[in-house]
């Protein structure tokens, strides 16, 4: 999907639309994250459409946290967040918003409501509040304290703002209709309480607006024309225009929905990925094998991958899985262009070409990157002693083997021909030393009377240094681990595979961030691990193919 076929989505159509028809002068989108984790691959759609929205209509994209809840709003989530969407490149308008800033607000509301005889102070409790609540099926049953007189529901609130009760002893509700289709309209709760500190109120309030009343009263007030939110929400959409229209505001922003993004062998839940962390199956946030965009970041996707991502998957009211590949297709198609090329050894075994000798070392100039120039060249050094993957070398090998055996030839990359002549054991069987020669005439060229169809990388010894690699797999075994309650279940045990291996010694001098390794894949230098364990780290961020047999997953 082009930049074109976004720009024709359904919710492009309706601001289109409601340009055209001089509904609003300028158009103002928000991203609402609570700031209770890590943001993740489904909130990258989530930001690219509001903040694109307001790059396309030259309007503005409001950063607001969501910070409702003192027991789950972190200041380190906060942070992280900002840092995540300033790295994908937007820049939000002006402040970052906080709904706790609106705290006053939201309570003038409330009174105006209850003083309106459209709110009242519930004793049920949390469970009796379920019950009464009735089913799809079944119709709710009223509060017996919905009918209390607006004066005792005035001191009742006041009461809850004092501090007076203990959480979950009393609460807020919306009175509308019990016996509604739309459950969310049977009587809402509107103001819960909470005896926790706040990272941004610290002790002020005891009492805390739900979603729901504080969500379309921060964005009326904030002028948002166009509150973009996942499809979880259309039930909820009733009651955000019937508040703001009981409390009379000014704004009317409209909440418009589309389907959430599901990633195949991913869960997107901040509550759910905490749990990864909890259980230690990932190491933090921002886990390689996370799909946040810390995470990411750190496997080495860019934010031109991740936009490019969010470009091609689209906006819909329909849900749908996404394939992985598509996301892995997005980064390879840009590491293409962006990383240099270098050799890389991740299972090493030593090879010795017998005909040179001890000391013999053969400089050979290597570009970088074979799409652009400009990125320079590195040496490589052809010598006596050097190393080979264990994987391109068979003892047995039938006719469709295409790299060395005993008496068969191939090609070093960017370097000669060279034939296996025999091998060395150690007590166990396995292979130690392949002993091979060189043909001195096929530097970069073909000999004249035989075909070698064969290239294999490879490292010279003296000239390589040690480098640990970091391989993944998916977390998850199933492909839609979000739909099954039993998903820790099925925990990719062979998620990370370390290594250890060698890279050429020249690239260390080169200030490059992403390379593709010779017929490895794409890599990038992961600092926090390289730094601890005092040796050069790599994240395999992906296949340099597409992986048509998963078997491994
Ligand atoms: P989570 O379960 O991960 O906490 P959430 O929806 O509760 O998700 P919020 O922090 O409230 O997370 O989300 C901020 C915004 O990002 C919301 O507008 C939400 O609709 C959107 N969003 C979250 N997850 C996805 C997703 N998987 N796909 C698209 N948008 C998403
Ligand atoms: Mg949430």
């Amino acid at each position: 999907m082009n930049k074109n076929i976004y720009n024709k989505n359904f919710i492009f159509k309706i601001i289109n639309k409601d340009i055209k028809n001089k509904i609003y002068k300028k158009i103002k989108t928000r991203f609402p994250p609570e700031p209770n984790g890590f943001l993740h691959i489904g909130h990258a759609k989530s930001i690219y459409l509001n903040f694109e929205i307001s790059k396309i209509y030259n309007g503005n994209c409001n950063l607001r946290f969501d910070d409702t809840n003192p027991e789950k709003s972190k200041k380190k989530y906060i942070k992280s967040i900002k840092k995540d969407i300033k790295w994908m490149g937007y820049k939000w308008n002006k402040k970052t918003m906080y709904t706790s800033k609106y705290f006053k607000n939201f309570y003038k509301y409330a009174i105006k409501l209850i003083k309106k005889n459209y709110a009242y102070v519930d004793k049920l409790s949390k469970i009796e509040i379920k019950n009464y609540r009735g089913t799809l099926k079944k119709a709710g049953k009223n509060s017996p304290y919905r009918n209390q007189s607006i004066k005792k529901n005035l001191i009742l609130f006041e009461k809850m703002k004092n501090g007076y009760f203990n959480d979950g002893e009393v609460c807020l509700r919306a009175k509308i209709n019990m016996k509604s289709k739309n459950i969310i309209m049977r009587d809402p709760v509107l103001y819960r309480i909470k005896k926790n500190s706040h990272c941004k109120t610290k002790n002020k309030w005891f009492i805390y607006p739900t979603y729901d009343f504080s969500h379309c009263i921060s964005d009326s007030l904030e002028k948002i024309t166009h509150s973009l939110c996942s499809l979880e929400f259309l039930d909820n959409k009733s009651l955000y225009k019937w508040i703001l229209k009981k409390i009379n505001i000014k704004n009317y922003p409209k909440q418009y929905e589309f389907s959430r993004l599901n990633l195949e062998y991913t869960i997107l839940s901040k509550r759910k990925l905490k749990i990864l962390i909890k259980k230690k199956i990932v190491k933090g946030w921002d886990d390689p094998r996370m799909p946040t965009i810390s995470g990411l970041k750190r496997r080495g996707y860019t934010p031109k991958s991740i936009k490019d991502f969010c470009e091609k998957i689209g906006v819909s009211k329909k849900n749908h899985l996404i394939e992985i590949k598509l996301l892995e297709y997005c980064i390879r198609n840009n590491l293409n262009s962006i990383a240099p090329r270098f050799m890389s050894i991740i299972n090493p075994i030593k090879l010795i070409i017998i005909n040179l000798p001890k000391n013999y070392k053969e400089k050979i100039i290597v570009n970088n990157q074979i799409l652009n120039k400009k990125f320079g060249t590195h040496k490589i050094y052809f010598c006596r002693n050097i190393y080979i993957d264990r994987s391109d070398f068979k003892e047995n090998f039938n006719s469709k083997y295409r790299r060395l055996s005993i008496n068969k030839e191939v090609r070093l990359r960017h370097a000669y021909i060279i034939k296996a002549i025999k091998i060395k054991k150690d007590n166990n069987g396995k292979i130690k030393k392949i002993f091979c020669t060189y043909d001195k005439n096929t530097l970069k060229k073909n000999p004249i009377n035989r075909k070698v169809k064969g290239v294999i990388h490879w490292i010279s010894q003296k000239y390589s240094i040690p480098a640990i690699f970091r391989l993944f797999q998916p977390i998850f075994t199933i492909k839609n681990p979000e739909q099954n309650k039993n998903y820790l279940n099925y925990i990719n045990k062979k998620s990370i595979k370390i290594k250890k291996g060698f890279i050429e010694k020249d690239l260390i001098s080169k200030k490059f961030k992403f390379f593709q390794f010779e017929r490895e894949g794409y890599f990038i230098i992961d600092k926090k691990t390289s730094k601890k364990n005092k040796i050069i780290t790599f994240n395999k961020t992906v296949s340099l193919k597409e992986k048509i047999n998963k078997k491994n997953i």
